[in-house]
């Protein structure tokens, strides 16, 4: 059937704005157009596609798996699914693994998991739960109350109750917030939607601590940062001493299946008894079957250097572009996570840079108004680094120059 940009508008919901082109392929990190055009893709899905686009092993245990089992509920286990959960544990040292399709169903997971587990204790008034301004973790109605954007949580009835938003690495906040009624606190590492805004780790030593003595537990959302995001397996582990209770995973983990996981210790998870908690797709073999592929490939330490030389190669870049055509406040991120937040004439116009990099064949994410996002698939080439900062900083520079002349002009 033929199809154009145009019958997103009249078919589809109105949620998304997709810019004009309609794709059809790819192949690493290229994407590939209905008319041919090809792409750079520094997107990545958002930070999902892992191996890049059409990745020969990918495509392999997909076609492999889908002969053997794509699906038979979790009134059955299966070879696959129990493979990915023993890969999984034996590779972090976690004991449990609860497996969903999404981010946003596996914080829903943990944050229902948090407040069972104090619920379980007879601590009645235990449910509060701490989250932090710009942080984002999904679109359920849980999830989305945690976040910390006001307006999309807005117009759905009654606000989820017990949810306490703080400035994100403000101690004093923290100690003034927390108290024996908090039974969890979630946070993001890096927070990804909110403008790629690393955590202060003296912030989450605080946290730590109070959660500690509070009895809170500490739910760590790492579905834009983990899976080899910012150069080791999950985020945490750059930091010191330092192991979320509950963590969550998803984007990368499925390499573009739908996969997510919620891990855990034994203790915490034993709150989940039959019947408290499920899911009908969550943990099919053939989202797991690829689940374990990534884990192999992306959990490689050789590949992880590789992922940190490759982040240091992309910031250094984007650092220069800031210096020279002095447009970026700030860079920032870790790994092939990053941002630069837009300054000068360019302020609160990340949306303008993302649609006119497009036209030059890069694409790009934004995190907000003002930050230029960029996450590339893992296995992006040196050389495709340059060529894309290439492309962005002539993007960059012609887009001053038109909005600076327009400045200009409405002063004359
Ligand atoms: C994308 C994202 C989510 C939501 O994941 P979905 O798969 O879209 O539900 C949750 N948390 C973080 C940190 C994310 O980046």
């Amino acid at each position: 059937m033929n199809v154009t940009r145009q019958d997103f508008d009249t078919y589809c919901f109105p949620c998304y704005k997709p810019l004009p082109m309609v794709l059809t392929h790819g192949k690493g990190a290229l994407l590939y157009d209905d008319s041919g055009r090809a792409f750079l893709d520094f997107t990545a899905g958002i930070a999902v596609n892992a191996l890049g686009h059409n990745h020969r092993g990918v495509t392999e245990i997909i076609r492999r798996q889908s002969r053997r089992l794509i699906h038979c509920s979790n009134i059955f286990v299966n070879d696959r699914t129990l493979t990915l959960a023993k890969k999984l544990c034996q590779r972090t040292g976690y004991e449990r693994v609860f497996f969903a399709n999404s981010g946003a169903e596996v914080n829903e997971g943990a944050l229902k998991l948090a407040r069972r587990v104090a619920y379980d204790q007879g601590k009645t008034d235990k449910y509060g739960i701490i989250s932090f301004y710009h942080g984002f973790h999904g679109r359920t109605l849980f999830s989305v109350n945690v976040g910390g954007q006001e307006k999309y949580a807005t117009g759905f009835g009654p606000h989820v109750e017990g949810i306490t938003h703080l400035p994100f690495n403000d101690v004093k906040a923290f100690e003034a917030a927390i108290s024996d009624k908090t039974c969890a606190v979630m946070l993001e590492l890096v927070q990804g939607e909110g403008g790629i805004l690393p955590i202060d780790p003296e912030f989450l030593k605080t946290v730590v601590r109070l959660a500690h003595k509070h009895e809170a537990l500490i739910i760590v959302d790492e579905v834009q940062t983990g899976v080899g995001r910012t150069g080791t397996l999950y985020a945490y582990e750059q930091f010191e001493n330092f192991r979320p209770d509950i963590l969550t995973s998803a984007k990368g983990l499925g390499a573009g299946l739908p996969l997510g996981a919620i891990l855990t210790s034994t203790a915490i998870a034993a709150h989940f008894t039959p019947g408290t908690h499920g899911t009908t797709f969550g943990g099919n073999p053939l989202a797991c079957a690829v689940g374990a592929y990534v884990l192999d490939k992306v959990g490689d330490p050789k590949f992880l250097t590789k992922v940190k030389n490759k982040g240091a190669l992309l910031k250094e870049g984007l650092e220069e572009i800031g210096t020279e055509l002095n447009c970026f406040k700030e860079v920032r991120g870790m790994g092939l996570l990053r941002g630069a937040e837009l300054k000068g004439v360019l302020q609160g116009k990340a949306a303008l840079v993302q649609a006119e990099a497009a036209k030059r064949g890069l694409l790009i994410l934004t995190a907000g108004a003002d930050v230029v996002r960029i996450a590339p698939p893992l296995i992006i080439r040196k050389k495709e680094i340059t060529a894309a900062l290439k492309i962005l900083k002539k993007t960059l520079s012609a887009l001053l120059e038109k909005e600076q002349a327009q400045v200009t002009a409405s002063q004359d």
